[in-house]
């Protein structure tokens, strides 16, 4: 059953650029933005939550264009957090047929807990591969310190426990996660070295950090105050006087083509990250990846609120999903949907996973250019 599904998902994603389908493939959903860790590279952690979508209206959303779902990204806040997360991922596998991967992001702060959500999961979703990531920002007292006392010790008992899981169950796939920003850029071998021959895929995010995004942008969002001075870290919410100022060290392209060396190719998911990866260096000598952002047509995000955005760091939102009386596909039929969306397909403000991917699977000989990136 699990046999070349990245493979079946990679044809889809394909087969969904050439054809005139309008409908996204992959989600990117906010599930809640509650979050137990206290991350240096995200302030999520500080905002009050507020009131947030009610599941069955965004399975009701999400069950008008369920057809081409294939692809899920749940993202938060802590997604274990998220009181309706077996209710929404049995709804999604039941409205959306060609449903094939789900990925979580953890922060394995709590590993009994963490453990026990993903076995139910993984036992009442047999049909899909889950595919969880726990983040690993730095080795012992790093992971402390950039992500709050006591982490390192619960990052190791969590990463052990899904290790655990992933001998007895063959819909689940493992990964450690490293957000790389100024905070941790000079010890990324490291993580890479304790955690990628452990992982399916080793994955490699690059922080809000001007030094891979233009800043200023990225920081302009709704519920996000623009105009961030640049050579700090971008947050969400914050205001530029309470983020610290963080600069990295030495070049930042020597330190990613490192990455690239140490980078170990496991399936299409590792080849797809080490093209990423190589796209960012392409960035950063050239100040975009050469890759079309397919956020927007094959990507769409809803927030932990209903708003629909090309992607989380796009800053003109598609609308809410009450607007539509939570029908996505006619919301992103709109005449204003249209433009946002037209939008999106040129803008270049970030190279991240989430969206670079699918991106990369749209427009393949673009991506394969970028092996010769040195
Ligand atoms: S990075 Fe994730 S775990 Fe850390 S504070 Fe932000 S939402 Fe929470
Ligand atoms: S480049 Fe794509 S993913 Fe990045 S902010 Fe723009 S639309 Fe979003």
């Amino acid at each position: 059953m699990y046999r070349f599904w990245e493979i079946r998902l990679a044809a889809r994603l394909a087969a969904s650029r050439f054809s005139n389908n309008t409908e996204p493939v992959k989600l990117i959903l906010e599930t809640t933005r509650l979050c137990n860790s206290h991350c240096k590279s995200c302030d999520m952690w500080r905002q009050p939550p507020g009131p947030e979508l009610h599941p069955d209206d965004l399975l009701r959303a999400i069950s008008t264009v369920a057809r081409n779902v294939s692809w899920v990204a749940l993202t938060g806040g802590e997604v274990t957090l998220y009181p309706h997360l077996r209710y929404l991922v049995g709804g999604l596998v039941s409205r959306c047929h060609n449903l094939l991967l789900v990925n979580i992001p953890l922060n394995g702060i709590n590993p009994d807990r963490t453990a026990d959500l993903i076995e139910q999961l993984l036992v009442e979703n047999k049909r899909i591969m889950l595919h969880t990531t726990l983040s690993i920002d730095g080795i012992g007292q790093d992971q402390d310190e950039l992500r709050g006392c006591g982490q390192w010790r619960q990052t190791i008992d969590t990463w052990g426990r899904l290790q655990t899981l992933r001998k007895r169950y063959k819909n689940l796939r493992v990964s450690a996660q490293m957000t790389v920003s100024s905070l941790n850029i000079a010890k990324s071998s490291q993580v890479i070295g304790r955690f990628a021959g452990e992982s399916d895929t080793f994955i490699v995010a690059f922080g809000m950090d001007n030094r891979f995004y233009r800043v200023r942008d990225i920081s302009a969002s709704p519920g996000r105050p623009g105009g961030f001075d640049t050579r700090q870290l971008v947050t969400i919410g914050t205001k530029p006087a309470e983020t610290s100022r963080l600069e990295l060290q030495g070049s930042d392209a020597e330190v990613v083509r490192e990455i690239v060396r140490r980078y170990k190719i496991a399936g299409l998911g590792g080849f797809l990250e080490r093209l990423f990866l190589l796209g960012m260096l392409r960035r950063l000598r050239g100040g975009s990846a050469g890759v079309p952002c397919v956020a927007g047509d094959q990507v769409v995000f809803i927030s932990a609120k209903g708003e629909v955005r090309p992607c989380p760091f796009f800053e003109e939102s598609i609308g809410n999903l009450q607007d539509s009386n939570y029908d996505l596909h006619v919301l992103l039929r709109t005449a204003g949907a249209m433009d946002v969306r037209a939008a999106a397909r040129t803008c270049e403000k970030c190279w991240n996973n989430c969206v670079g991917l699918p991106s990369m699977i749209a427009s393949p000989i673009k991506a394969l250019r970028l092996l010769s990136e040195r």
